[in-house]
């Protein structure tokens, strides 16, 4: 596997054990996907203005100085697509302290490295089963607007249980019993007509797909409990990896009719015809063609 590695294409590293993330934590990531344009045969990344902003956003927080400008990571992810040719792919840009557990604390060097895979959505498309989780990934005591390998602690012990619990994915807290995300995706919810997803108070990462699925609807902000969960007609997740996936049983309740409802289909068609026509850029409303 090829990929870009602080300025270079490199063959794929083994990373050391002995990586500061390895031990403390405090990597900023991000997951990009690129999308086959309909007819033309071209590959872009979808929202590459977004993610590589909220990149440069979640390093910030972390204090980490990132050694290259927005642009030139945009650059390097479009480069790298060319490298490997026009197949989808899952982009991963990462940025990590470059020390190691024993080196010296007052090493400030940043490195950026920059993965990209082919990945399909590997929910089924008939919808998943989850669990609710009376956990809270991590806030208030981690900022979940920064996407930072700082908050994903909860998300590991969860997924390994996921094949004993017999579910896909887990519903996690916000610490007041108000169910604000999966483990990696935004959560929405049909209920009574209306359609709402959990606020962007800090409890949650404000996803790119969520964004694009609000301007979509018309989603509005609300807290969500798990009885408004269980007598929802519809509930969906919105992410890179998940796109949109419906959820048709939490903890073994079905959900409407234990079927993928109307609006989530709209919305997944909405999404797929989006990517694969370029006709959302992103919140900055830029486009990058390779
Ligand atoms: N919440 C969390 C915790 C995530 O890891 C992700 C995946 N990036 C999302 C939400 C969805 O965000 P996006 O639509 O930008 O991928």
């Amino acid at each position: 596997m090829i990929m870009w590695s602080n300025g270079k294409f490199v063959k794929a590293n083994q990373v050391s054990t002995l990586n500061w993330v390895m031990h403390y934590s405090g990597s900023a990531w991000e997951g990009i996907r690129s999308y086959e344009v309909a007819n033309n045969g071209t590959v872009h990344p979808f929202a590459l203005t977004d993610h590589v902003s909220r990149l440069f956003d979640s390093a910030k927080i972390l204090r980490l100085q990132i050694p290259y400008t927005q642009d030139q990571i945009r650059q390097a992810i479009r480069d790298l697509q060319i490298k490997i040719g026009p197949v989808e792919l899952y982009f991963r840009p990462i940025v990590y302290p470059m020390k190691d557990a024993e080196g010296k604390a007052d090493d400030e060097r940043v490195g950026v490295d920059i993965y990209a895979f082919e990945l399909p959505n590997g929910f089924p498309k008939k919808g998943i089963k989850v669990q609710t989780s009376f956990k809270s990934r991590a806030y208030p005591h981690f900022e979940m607007q920064c996407k930072s390998s700082n908050n994903y602690g909860a998300l590991e012990q969860l997924r390994r249980g996921a094949k004993n619990a017999k579910v896909h994915d887990f519903l996690l807290t916000d610490g007041h019993g108000n169910y604000t995300e999966a483990t990696t995706a935004n959560l929405f919810v049909v209920r009574r007509n209306k359609i709402w997803t959990p606020p962007n108070d800090g409890s949650i990462l404000p996803g790119l797909t969520r964004a694009f699925t609000i301007e979509q609807t018309g989603a509005q902000e609300k807290k969500v409990t798990r009885p408004e969960l269980i007598t929802a007609s519809e509930v969906f997740i919105t992410g890179t990896y998940a796109e949109i996936t419906p959820v048709v049983e939490i903890d073994g309740y079905k959900i409407g009719d234990g079927k993928p409802g109307p609006t989530t289909n709209k919305c997944r068609e909405a999404y797929f015809h989006a990517v694969r026509n370029r006709l959302w850029l992103g919140t900055f409303g830029q486009s990058y063609y390779l």
